[in-house]
């Protein structure tokens, strides 16, 4: 399997390990950004992407699943 982003080869999620790095890193910053911004989901993923301080593994994951089926995986990984 190789990572959705970068071709890089992969074993997990679609991801590689660096892109999924970000993904976890996205997920886990959510409650917060959601507490303090009352945004939601997809809104939260758009400031990604717009923010510089984000970096660019975390910008290619979050247009990633804005465009595609990654928040699908999200929902099984709500438990993490
Ligand atoms: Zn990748």
């Amino acid at each position: 399997m190789k990572c959705k982003i970068c071709n890089r080869e992969t074993e997990d999620k679609g991801f590689c390990p660096l892109h999924l790095r970000a993904y976890r890193n996205i997920v886990e910053k959510y409650a917060g950004w959601q507490r303090a911004l009352n945004i939601d989901w997809t809104e939260y993923l758009v400031q990604i992407q717009k923010n510089s301080l984000t970096g660019e593994w975390a910008k290619d994951v979050a247009k990633d699943i804005i465009t595609g089926e990654s928040i699908d995986v999200r929902k099984n990984e709500e438990t993490y």
